[in-house]
């Protein structure tokens, strides 16, 4: 890739693109995904819709854009082909996206991300941003128009996975984190509000028991300054009565 050259290559985030992009570099059956040649933040990829759902067999060709701060901050997705689930050229609102920014781990993965859109396709659309709610039978005849669609980029995308369907085993973090997708579409936006207002809500405990304890040392602090300059207070009376005393009695 001739854009490596323009990147910092020290950059935690270019070095991790970089790692992501030799690993996904084999298409499997169920994703393809690669940089652009000119922009290591921006992908493309393909997924086929998961089998036995309206998806089946159709493929989805979209863009995967990448924060600066990426892997601390969640890719966002972008569906091209139409596919009666995703509204395309609109990010797509995933537990895992750039909308939900609270709970990407920087452990997840485009692979990921991936998984968790294939995942997510056959769930209801439930009024979250960006999903659109297609009967089957409209779904199913865009699956099959799907594979003569054309990106302007990477052109056709029927030849982009394989078909080789010798599977890549998910890990225990990815089957977990997949588990945990399914489950947030079922009470989506209570669920992110409720994690919001949580997530704020322990902010600001957090940041005021800290006032807290700042304060208890604060006060320690002072209440021995005060020890010391009452002490010293006392030294100058004495110094000066005995002076005075001195000054009465032995002159
Ligand atoms: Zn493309």
């Amino acid at each position: 890739m001739s854009a490596q050259t323009q990147y910092n290559l020290k950059s935690p985030g270019v070095k991790r693109l970089m790692r992501e992009a030799c690993e996904l570099a084999e298409p499997t059956d169920e994703y393809f995904a690669t940089p652009l040649e000119d922009n290591l933040f921006e992908w493309h990829f393909t997924v086929r819709g998961p089998p036995n759902t309206e998806f089946e067999d159709g493929l989805y060709h979209g863009r995967i854009l990448l924060p600066s701060q990426y892997p601390m901050q969640p890719p966002n997705i972008i569906l091209l082909t139409p596919n009666g689930r995703f509204e395309t050229n609109k990010k797509i609102c995933l537990s895992i996206s750039g909308h939900h920014p609270e709970s990407w781990q920087p452990s997840w993965s485009i692979r990921t991300a991936l998984l968790a859109l294939i995942a997510f396709m056959p769930t209801s659309a439930a009024g979250t941003i960006g999903s659109l709610d297609y009967t089957k039978e409209e779904r199913q005849v865009l699956a099959k128009k799907s594979k003569n669609w054309e990106c302007n980029i990477c052109g056709k995308i029927l030849n982009k996975l394989s078909n080789n369907s010798a599977i890549k085993t998910l890990t225990k973090e990815e089957s977990s984190l997949l588990s945990q997708i399914a489950l947030k579409t079922e009470d989506e936006t209570n669920t992110s509000e409720n994690n919001d207002n949580e997530l704020r809500h322990r902010t600001v405990n957090s940041v005021e028991n800290r006032i807290d304890t700042e304060f208890v040392v604060f006060s320690e602090v002072q209440s021995q300054k005060d020890k010391l300059w009452s002490l010293v207070v006392w030294l100058l009376v004495f110094t000066i009565t005995l002076l005075i005393i001195r000054r009465f009695f032995f002159v």
